[in-house]
């Protein structure tokens, strides 16, 4: 019934996959549902799945293998299943699993069989958080907790081909601390990690939905803007600057204060990441020669 390379990827599956005829009798067992259930092929090669193996149980204990098998279901109406049941583990205990079944045709378009593809819950919520924590760790900067830099870049890289196929403009804001060497020099560095952390928090609690602001640099912040105009732009790199200047790091009864410089620019169609950044940078170091503390946009 299985080339070898069915069989071989059978083999690798973490899935269990296994094929009852139509009165229920087990014909193929993969290693996966040896891996899930405990029990070998052997075991239960040509015994019937109601035969006292697995007895799955639904989640108020109601017992499904002679009312509400699933594959029975499969079997009777050609309907595809899916339901989170609980099997019972050769050595006793209930393994909670997510569970397919699927009919097999004959060529005459009758029901032969039915395949059950069951997975253990327990690994697939696993995976998604675990997925879910890699993609915060590479996506993030752990100091503010903003997304870090190569994220912005993706995320700047997409704007781009995205403004370029539907005309839909962005702009970016560079935001650089002033003088922040005199923060770290005068409180020490792990204030001046306060310090970081409060402007970033600033920052990033007070954009609109869709945009995003991510760090840079040391102490250098890039926000990606939806807009199409250079006013609304100022607008609210003026409204973030003067949050910044009005946010402090409490520390020993002082309150710590720094401004920041911002440039802002829009994206030009065609253009590189790295020529909208490099004008929104030269923007931004305007803002720093002409008294900080300032927006300048180009
Ligand atoms: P200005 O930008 O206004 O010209 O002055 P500045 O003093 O901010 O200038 P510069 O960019 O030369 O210095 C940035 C300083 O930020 C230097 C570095 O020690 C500090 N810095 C960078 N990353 C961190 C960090 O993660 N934590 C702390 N505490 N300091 C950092
Ligand atoms: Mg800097
Ligand atoms: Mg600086």
């Amino acid at each position: 019934m299985y080339n070898y390379d069915t069989d071989k990827f059978m083999k690798n599956l973490y899935e269990g996959v296994y094929i009852v005829d139509k009165n229920r009798k087990i014909i193929f067992w993969n290693s996966g549902s040896e891996q899930i259930t405990g029990y070998k092929s052997s075991e239960v090669f040509n015994s019937h799945c109601y035969q006292n193996i697995l007895k799955h149980v639904d989640k108020t204990g109601k017992k499904l293998c002679y009312d509400g098998c699933p594959l029975q279901n499969t079997i009777e109406t050609g309907r595809i299943n899916e339901n989170d049941v609980f099997l019972e583990h050769k050595k006793g205990h209930r393994v909670p699993v997510t569970v397919k079944t699927f009919p097999l045709y004959d060529d005459d378009g009758k029901i032969v069989a039915a395949v059950e593809v069951f997975t253990d819950t327990r690994f697939r919520e696993l995976q998604y958080y675990e997925n879910k924590k890699l993609k915060q760790i590479v996506q993030t900067d752990p100091l503010t907790n903003l997304f870090n830099r190569r994220y912005l870049e993706l995320h700047i890289k997409n704007c781009c081909v995205e403004a370029n196929e539907f005309n839909s403009l962005f702009g970016i804001l560079f935001f650089d601390i002033d003088h922040f060497k005199h923060i770290n020099d005068q409180y020490g560095h792990n204030i001046g990690d306060g310090v970081l952390k409060v402007i970033s928090k600033t920052l990033t609690s007070n954009l609109r939905p869709g945009d995003i602001i991510g760090r840079w640099g040391g102490e250098e912040f890039i926000a990606v803007i939806k807009t199409t105009d250079n006013f609304s732009l100022d607008e609210l790199a003026n409204r973030l600057r003067k949050l910044c200047q009005n946010s402090s790091y409490k520390h020993k009864g002082n309150s710590i204060q720094v401004t920041v410089s911002v440039g802002g620019t829009l994206y030009k169609p065609n253009e590189s990441i790295k020529s909208i950044i490099a004008r929104a940078d030269k923007a931004m170091y305007e803002s720093k020669k002409t008294g900080r503390n300032k927006v300048t946009i180009k």
